[in-house]
């Protein structure tokens, strides 16, 4: 299943690209890309009602909640989602891109030493190319994302 969030639920679209959801920004909705969202199969998500209104020949989710996390509920019940533990990460947070594992050489001069000594394993956004790493931050958003399921 693939989202289109709009700007009144940016942050939503964050939490559902960490748990791997192919999720765009989809900024206004101008009739050019209400059209390509439609193609993509993508479902709109927005706060909007006046879009939801206006929007109806696509798939859209309407939603309540001001807070993300109550957001990523909403969706989940909406939708029936179930989300797969196994695709938590898999997809940069900031940009939607499908994070590739990477060896410690290619990223050595882009995360702070403290973490290369520790931790072994990186992904990394080709695309915006930031670095994950499974750090303490990691571990709270996991259990954050566990706890939405
Ligand atoms: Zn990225």
């Amino acid at each position: 299943m693939k989202f289109a969030a709009d700007r009144t639920v940016g942050r939503l679209a964050q939490w559902l690209r960490l748990m791997g959801y192919d999720t765009v920004d989809s900024g206004s909705l101008s009739p050019e890309s209400a059209i390509s969202f439609a193609d993509e199969n993508r479902i709109m998500l927005t706060r909007d009602t006046h879009l939801a209104q206006r929007a109806k020949s696509l798939k859209i989710v309407c939603l309540a909640s001001n807070d993300p996390k109550d957001q990523v509920r909403e969706v989940i019940k909406a939708l029936r989602l179930q989300p797969n533990e196994k695709q938590f990460f898999t997809r940069c947070k900031l940009c939607n891109t499908m994070l590739k594992r990477v060896p410690l050489e290619e990223i050595v001069n882009q995360a702070p030493d403290h973490v290369l000594e520790k931790h072994s394993r990186f992904s990394k956004c080709h695309t915006c190319k930031r670095v994950y790493w499974p750090g303490t931050h990691y571990e709270r958003i996991q259990k954050t994302l566990r706890d939405l399921c």
